[in-house]
């Protein structure tokens, strides 16, 4: 039994869809609501930043048997994602949640990727547990900044220093990774950002970094409590000026870092990256030899019938795709779509309105021009 309230009528109908399918996979998130205040959290995007408990949408049951049942889900294939969306996965009550969901999938056998993101207290005994599951590939990320301001970011940066060291020392099969975002331009850049950053790379084991999510929402919040404009403008993709970058790999240099995700995720346990970066060269320059051997036999072109027949699946149009080394590219996707077709080829999906930029690894363009 749930110690969580129910979710009233009145959520927003994104987040009554509790399965969302993203770059690091379906999404599950049957718990919205959180107490943490992160300024730049997505849940302004889906007006729900005022909901600071925890509320259940379905039960664990419901939402397991929704996620296994997706049209997009393969079992020991999709990468899954719990609790990214709308609160943090080690609150208390919900991490009982995230704890039932884990040990269900686990015992169905599955091998999945699952990536946890939290920047809350991760304790000895949370890790024993996790260290039960036998099948799951998990990973925690857990979000680091070191940035000061509370009126950004009022959780002390403190907590997720002494989680990393917990999953240090404790975990075995469940892997962490230090996840430093968002760097920001002017804020939490300094090379003392830098020094403490390094430091807790060496605890975790792979670190992944990343910029700001700077929507029209995020600004119009910081606007309102009396925060200056963090960038000049918004945008679409995370913004990460290239001189902050350069700056990040001259201070990692000899220490493993990755631009993605999945990469860190992929390094992390051993294996090739699922969304299939390495197709894109350029993000490779940074990644351990070792590594890059692991992507480079995975990286298999894959042939048109079957890069039509996952189309069709995902309906989109079969007739408008085409393939090169570094990528396929469709045409009127949604992120869902692309997203299915990638993690099942391990290979590049991209949309011909969005086309990547070489060399800017996916971010904005504010800072790069
Ligand atoms: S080789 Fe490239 S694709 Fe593979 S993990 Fe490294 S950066 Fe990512």
């Amino acid at each position: 039994m749930s110690k969580l309230r129910v979710a009233g009528p009145d959520l927003p109908a994104a987040l009554k869809q509790v399965i969302d399918y993203r770059k690091s996979g379906l999404s599950l998130n049957h718990v919205v609501g959180c107490p943490l205040d992160c300024g730049y959290c997505v849940r302004h995007l889906f007006a729900n930043y005022e909901m600071k408990k925890p509320h259940l949408v379905v039960g664990d049951t419901e939402a397991i048997e929704a996620l296994v049942g997706h049209w997009a889900f393969q079992p020991d294939t999709t990468p899954i994602q719990i609790f990214n969306r709308a609160t943090d996965p080690f609150l208390p009550m919900v991490k009982d949640h995230l704890f039932t969901c884990l040990e269900d999938l686990d015992q169905r056998g599955l091998t999945n990727p699952v990536l946890v993101i939290t920047r809350w207290h991760v304790e000895p005994a949370d890790v024993a547990r996790l260290e039960h599951l036998r099948n799951l590939k998990l990973t925690i990320l857990v979000t680091w900044s070191g940035i000061e301001n509370d009126k950004i970011e009022p959780v002390d940066s403190g907590i997720a220093e002494r989680s990393l060291e917990v999953l240090s020392r404790h975990a075995v099969r469940t892997k962490s990774i230090l996840y430093w975002r968002p760097i920001i331009a002017g804020l939490n850049d300094t090379d003392l950002h830098f020094a403490r950053a390094r430091g807790l790379a060496a605890l975790a084991d792979a670190t992944v970094f990343t910029g700001l999510f700077f929507r029209d929402e995020i600004r119009a919040h910081f606007k309102a409590i009396g925060v200056p404009d963090l960038y000049s403008d918004v945008a679409r993709r995370k913004i990460f000026p290239v001189g902050v970058e350069r700056r990040v790999l001259e201070a990692f240099t000899g220490i493993p870092l990755f631009r993605k995700t999945s990469c860190g995720v992929a390094f992390a346990h051993g294996i090739s990256d699922y969304n299939g970066h390495y197709g894109v060269q350029e993000i490779c320059d940074i990644c351990p030899i070792l590594q890059v051997g692991l992507c480079a036999a995975a990286h298999l072109k894959p042939p048109m019938p079957r890069v039509e027949a996952l189309a069709a699946t995902a309906g989109l149009d079969p007739g408008s795709i085409s393939i090169d080394d570094r990528r396929i590219e469709v045409a009127d996707s949604n992120e869902q779509q692309r997203y299915f077709m990638q993690h099942s080829l391990n290979y590049q999906v991209h949309d011909r309105k969005h086309p990547h930029h070489l060399g800017r690894h996916g971010r904005a363009e504010l800072g790069w021009t």
